[in-house]
């Protein structure tokens, strides 16, 4: 069995801006399983399709994404801006981690501008914490698909949205990959979204989301002296690996 890396983010789009270069390259280098998961289907990202439309639209717009690279898309079906710790939702990002049962865990960063990225980044968090935990979900007369997890998963978090965190103050990543060999095929990835084009213009002034990407990486590219890169940081508190499993893998 291949080692899996599982990617939990709060949109349609997310990994595709944040994270799908070092997933490409644990998927090509290292023969990684690797599994996308966005907790909305992004029903919200549109001004001319209701919203059961949009969501349609962009699941598939996801699972494009993902069959290009080789990837499993999942998406756990909450509603744009209705992302928030409570029991339900954490019993369902358990159950995904419970089924999917990854090595190493990816999420947004804790501070960032959007809420529905720092509730995900909550929910993942509590969720990579509670999944070893056989009385968190399994109840005496109560089935659970999948059995708990052995041990808490490797926990990062990616760079915020245009590295800042609400108030602008800037999040600088623990360290940063050079995905300049794959930065073509997270190119592709982001084009599948083709719905978001017309929507990114309109709401968040962003002209050409593919170049605005490339951008983006070659500037956090420009700190290790690569063309492009990644940036992210580690969960390492008490009782979560303290290994920096990604830099060892991927340099
Ligand atoms: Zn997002």
């Amino acid at each position: 069995m291949p080692d899996t890396v599982l990617a939990v983010l709060a949109h349609p789009d997310d990994a595709e801006f944040l994270c799908a270069g070092i997933l490409l390259r644990l998927r090509r280098e290292r023969g990684w399983a690797v599994h996308v998961a966005t907790m909305t289907a992004g029903d919200c990202g549109s001004a001319e399709h209701a919203p059961d439309e949009i969501a349609a639209i962009r699941r598939a717009e996801g699972k494009a994404a993902c069959d290009s690279a080789g990837f499993t898309y999942h998406c756990v079906g909450l509603l744009d801006l209705r992302v928030r710790f409570c029991d339900e939702q954490l019993n369902a990002v358990t159950r995904l981690l419970n089924a999917v049962r990854p090595t190493v865990v990816l999420t947004h960063s804790p501070d960032d501008y959007h809420l529905d990225h720092e509730q995900t980044s909550t929910l993942v968090r509590a969720a990579t914490f509670a999944t070893p935990i056989g009385n968190f979900l399994h109840r005496p007369g109560h089935a659970e698909p999948h059995p708990p997890l052995d041990a808490i998963p490797h926990l990062f978090y990616c760079d915020p949205l245009e590295g800042k965190n609400l108030f602008g103050h800037p999040v600088p990543p623990a360290f940063s990959i050079d995905i300049s060999t794959v930065i073509d095929a997270k190119a592709t990835m982001l084009d599948a979204h083709e719905s978001q084009r017309a929507w990114l213009r309109k709401h968040h002034g962003v002209d050409n989301l593919v170049q605005s990407m490339r951008d983006w990486s070659t500037s956090r590219g420009a700190a290790i002296g690569a063309p492009y890169a990644e940036g992210f940081r580690q969960h390492l508190g008490h009782s979560y690996p303290q290994g920096n499993l990604l830099g060892e893998l991927l340099g």
